[in-house]
């Protein structure tokens, strides 16, 4: 399988190098060719098949033939070991047709460990008669850097250099990083902000004295591949019903929801795709008015949705426009140059075809949690209760029928103040992290200049 770019000014690529690729150099996003599709009577095997089974057979459709299908099938199965369910990411009853699918039982308790334990396996693969490793750098408010550290520690193909804002991220979140120690990985706890930290990770990547020295590399959401792995838990979960089944997922940059549309047109039966946003909804908006415009982000009981920026949407408008680069890079630049888009008729009913949004305040956030607590007896997290929020809502509206699963994307221990303050009641960390409280943290503190992060990353690097 090719990748093209969104922005179509850039040269096609192969999956190897969409593996390891962050932007297109034309800033665009790559997208496959065409849409692999999975055969019915694959797709009805998947239903006694083991998940890692199924990533093997929806990654070897983007793959192609560069890595075999039984290849993948040994990287998925080391990818997933470490879960603490077979079945990686099991589907719940909630009453009615309502279902959960839990995508929080990897390592650090968030769905993002599915596509980023898959992508480290990937970079092994990848890089395995490279002559230097990549050195990996970004920014995290939470969960992106612990899965990122935890699916890369001890990896001989990468290290990590994660820079989160000191004292801005919870407890657990943060020891989930520090805790572990493994030469390959280096926390910086940077005196400032996460768009700080966001801020000085561009600039590196820009930066041609790094380049000089080590081979950069980049794993948030833009990376094709995560979302390729994540369309694998849309095709586990439609296959256990004969008709077609929606899904809900709570949305921050429009990866995982734009998973679902993948498996969908790979042939997996998928009704409508709910957009669950907190009250940074410009998701919400975009759909419902057309226009689609950031405005400041607000923090909430859910802040891995605090994005203003949904970067995946592009991908979708790709879509959209018949893949007409030209069209979308026109929408881009409105984007740039007058702080936002206007989506026109034909746009708003491709997107209306598939999805359909809604949003979640913070007061109906903590009612869901209270209710679930209730009616299931389940502690659910802040992030998981914006989807049933949604969920609800577009059923009242119509717009949902049928059977729909939620995507519940964290564990209610990663947020326990706000489940706490909700229901009355604190989620306990699973067994597993009983030492998490008591292990030594490494970390590196740094202010929030360019020049120290670069020098801290120079005499830490294994790779100069
Ligand atoms: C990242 C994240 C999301 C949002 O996923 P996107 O792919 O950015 O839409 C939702 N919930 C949790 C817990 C997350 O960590």
């Amino acid at each position: 399988m090719r990748y093209f770019s969104t922005r179509g000014q850039a040269p096609d690529i192969g999956f190897r190098e969409a593996v390891l690729a962050g932007l297109a150099p034309d800033g665009g996003l790559y997208m496959p060719a065409s849409w692999p599709q999975i055969a019915a009577a694959d797709r009805a095997a998947f239903a006694q098949a083991t998940f890692p089974e199924v990533a093997a057979s929806v990654l070897s459709a983007f793959a192609g033939p560069e890595i075999s299908k039984a290849e993948l099938l040994i990287l998925a199965q080391r990818a997933y070991a470490p879960f603490d369910t077979p079945e990686i990411a099991p589907v719940v009853d909630l009453g009615g047709d309502d279902l959960l699918m839990e995508l929080f039982h990897g390592p650090t308790l968030a769905f993002k460990d599915v596509a980023m334990r898959m992508l480290a396996q990937l970079y092994g693969w990848a890089l395995d008669s490279a002559t230097r490793g990549k050195t990996i750098i970004g920014a995290t408010s939470g969960d992106t850097g612990g899965a990122a550290i935890h699916a890369f520690a001890g990896s001989e193909s990468a290290e990590v250099f994660m820079l989160h804002p000191r004292g801005r991220i919870s407890d657990v979140q943060r020891r989930m990083m520090t805790t572990v120690q493994a030469a390959n990985i280096v926390n910086i706890a940077v005196d400032g902000t996460f768009d700080d930290c966001q801020g000085i990770v561009k600039a590196l990547f820009a930066d041609a004295s790094l380049k000089a020295h080590l081979d950069l590399g980049g794993v948030n959401s833009i990376n094709w591949v995560r979302l390729a792995a994540q369309a694998v838990y849309y095709f586990t979960a439609a296959a256990r019903f004969e008709c077609p089944v929606s899904f809900v997922a709570p949305t921050g940059n429009f990866g995982d929801i734009f998973a679902g549309y993948a498996a969908k047109k790979m042939g997996a039966p998928v009704a409508r795709l709910g957009v669950a946003v907190n009250t940074n909804d410009i998701m919400r908006r975009a759909i419902a008015t057309g226009v689609y415009e950031p405005s400041k982000a607000f923090p909430t009981s859910s802040p891995s949705m605090d994005i203003q920026v949904a970067s995946n949407f592009e991908r979708l408008l790709f879509e959209a426009v018949g893949r007409g680069a030209g069209d979308l890079r026109g929408l881009m630049q409105d984007l740039e140059d007058g702080g936002r888009m206007v989506l026109s008729g034909d746009v708003r009913r491709f997107i209306a075809a598939d999805f359909c949004a809604e949003r979640a305040s913070e007061d109906e956030v903590a009612a869901k949690i209270r209710e679930v607590l209730k009616s299931a007896g389940m502690l659910i997290d802040p992030h998981t209760a914006v989807g049933l929020v949604a969920l609800d809502k577009l059923r009242t509206s119509g717009e949902v029928k049928g059977p729909a699963v939620s995507l519940a994307t964290a564990h209610p221990a990663k947020f326990p103040d706000a489940v706490e303050a909700a229901s009355g009641v604190r989620p306990a960390l699973p067994a597993r992290f009983a030492g998490l409280f008591a292990q030594d943290e490494r970390m590196i503190n740094a202010p929030a200049r360019i020049d120290d992060i670069r020098t801290i990353i120079l005499e830490q690097s294994l790779f100069v």
